[in-house]
């Protein structure tokens, strides 16, 4: 395999750029081996920081140490399990409505569309509060993404590598083609367990990629350019 050091303009594929499963081949003989892929939303695109958690925490009684959902989900009577989800439903959208993009996800967003990779969203939220905070970008809109899956999707959430799977065939990629990015240990999680390549995105001010095993870190979106670049190759695998 020979790697090529490439300048950006060079990924932009030809008009007679093939697509479909397994490669992507150019017109100039060119190769890409990441073909999709899949944002974590809060603290990925969005700035970090749009969720206080320990709040959400306090306010429906889940303890510190237990994730949201998967609390909820237990909680043993239905009014409860109600009442808790309209709460954590009422912190997103008040969220999203002050969420702003993180510095670069919109110009990665359009730098991916145009080297014709597919892009997604994963996340635990809600698609509604998805859709708001997307409202507070300037450049990019829902229809920039193949898909979007959201909690209300029918998939176990992170960590479970279902939904990673999910959105691999939905955009009809091999899932190891997939590149999984996100700012937190359930995205890793989630993309290792599908058998996708995960990238960690480190940009709390506390550096926690000591303790998080994914195959990249990056510390700004910006780097993920490299990535992608990073598998285009003149020659198969
Ligand atoms: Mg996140």
């Amino acid at each position: 395999m020979s790697l090529k050091k490439l300048d950006i303009e060079l990924l932009v594929p030809d008009t007679g750029a093939e697509k479909g499963f397994g490669w992507t081949t150019f017109r100039n003989g060119l190769i890409m081996k990441f073909k999709a892929v899949l944002f974590d939303f809060d603290g990925t695109l969005t700035k970090p920081g749009g969720l206080d958690f320990s709040v959400i925490k306090e306010t429906i009684g889940c303890p510190a140490d237990q994730p949201v959902l998967e609390f909820i989900e237990d909680l043993p009577d239905p009014d409860q399990r109600e009442k808790a989800r309209s709460i954590l439903e009422q912190f997103e959208i008040s969220a999203a409505m002050n969420s702003e993009p993180n510095p670069g996800a919109e110009e990665l967003i359009l730098y991916l569309r145009s080297n014709n990779l597919r892009i997604g969203i994963i996340s635990r939220n809600s698609l509604q509060s998805i859709h708001q905070t997307l409202k507070n970008f300037k450049n990019i809109s829902p229809a920039d993404f193949d898909l979007i899956i959201s909690r209300d999707e029918p998939v176990k959430p992170k960590p479970s590598g279902d939904g990673v799977l999910l959105a691999a065939k939905k955009m009809r990629v091999d899932v190891s083609s997939l590149l999984m990015v996100g700012d937190y240990v359930f995205d890793v999680q989630s993309g290792k367990s599908a058998g996708a390549v995960t990238v960690f995105l480190d940009n709390r001010p506390e550096s926690q990629s000591k303790t998080i095993d994914s195959d990249y870190v990056i510390s700004e979106l910006e780097e993920l350019k490299k990535i992608v670049r990073s598998g285009v190759t003149t020659s198969g695998s």
